[in-house]
């Protein structure tokens, strides 16, 4: 699942930033590039699924644009249109070759040998590397002295969620700026506007990210929940068999992306801790399943349920190795329908 880049989907509007939640930030860069005080390199970080990739592309083409205004890209002249159409020579964005993969050292020497070419544009030069936490040791080392003094005109903008698996080594020779969550009425708002169905639903599983909620409505995440769910709950009851469930959930659950049905059991397990302490049903994220998350959290004593998230939380650090997926969460499947209960 990629988050997907809305600023293609929709109409396009001359006034920045793109996410209201991104005001503060947009302010502060515009302002320091106004004082002439903006740095070569940028760390934009944060949590996932909030637009820090939207953003840093919208600031490249106020950066890149012959004709800013103080804050605002004109998004008329060549440089626009040419950035609009994705093919503007001064504006370079850098991914892994495939996804999920690494970004490798050649990428980064090819990307230093055109930095050495002389600019096309007026305006600065930019590179967004994105995610910059899929940077290897070998492509890290030989961005850093590109980091270090970076031609004239030229900034580099790295983009995470996992800043803390990035070099320290880089992330010392970059301006680091914080993108924080929205606050959750924000996020609402906006994702009405948007018309997206089950708005509250969507952000309480994607953990508060707006952008992240419109891709699991879009992308039918929802439905494959449901379908999930069924199956875990059945599997409680001994009417499902755990080894055939786990090809499922591996077949359409992975899909959508990798763990996140395992990160959604992990909040129904949260969500059963939470009753079982007392908590209240507003607490729970899986609000639409309070009734029989309840009921299965009675039959099972909480002991067990601290069990059973240990066993989660291995097999989903198992998961992002290169260890057997259908064993593993075979495995926990199984731990899940063996649960003693009352
Ligand atoms: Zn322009």
């Amino acid at each position: 699942m990629t988050f997907n880049s809305l600023s293609s989907l929709y109409s396009r509007k001359w006034c920045n930033p793109l996410y209201s939640w991104q005001t503060s930030n947009w302010q502060k860069l515009t302002s320091s590039r106004n004082n002439n005080r903006l740095a070569h390199g940028l760390l934009f970080y944060g949590p996932a699924g909030i637009g820090k990739k939207d953003f840093a592309t919208e600031f490249a083409q106020w950066l890149i644009c012959e004709q800013p205004s103080a804050d605002n890209a004109c998004g008329k002249c060549k440089s626009c249109q040419l950035i609009q159409g994705g093919t503007h020579p001064d504006f370079l964005h850098i991914t892994p070759e495939e996804e999920g993969k690494a970004i490798k050292v050649d990428q980064i020497r090819e990307l230093i040998e055109k930095m050495s070419l002389k600019k096309h544009g007026q305006g600065h030069r930019v590179i967004i590397i994105s995610p910059a936490d899929a940077l290897n040791t070998n492509a890290s080392n030989s961005l850093l002295k590109t980091l270090e003094e970076p031609p004239a005109n030229t900034v580099l903008i790295l983009v995470s969620d996992k800043p803390s698996k990035l070099m320290a080594t880089i992330r010392s020779r970059t301006q680091m700026i914080r993108f924080e969550l929205p606050q959750t009425e924000q996020s609402v708002q906006w994702l009405n506007q948007q018309n997206i169905d089950k708005a509250e639903l969507a952000l309480k599983l994607c953990s508060g990210a707006p952008l992240a909620a419109i891709d699991m409505v879009d992308e039918e995440g929802l439905l494959i929940r449901d379908k999930l769910f069924k199956n875990w709950q059945d599997l409680a009851i001994g009417r499902e068999d755990a080894l055939e469930s786990a090809a499922m959930w591996i077949k359409d659950g992975f899909k959508v992306k990798a763990n996140l049905p395992l990160n959604w059991v992990s909040s129904w397990i949260l969500d059963m801790i939470r009753f079982l302490q007392g908590g209240h049903i507003d607490t729970m994220v899986n609000v639409d399943y309070a009734q029989s998350l309840q009921n299965l959290a009675r039959q099972v004593d909480l002991k067990s349920v601290y069990g059973l998230l240990d066993r989660l939380n291995d097999t989903i650090r198992l998961t992002d190795t290169p260890a057997n997926q259908q064993m593993l969460v075979e495995g926990f499947l199984l731990h899940w329908s063996g649960l003693k209960r009352s």
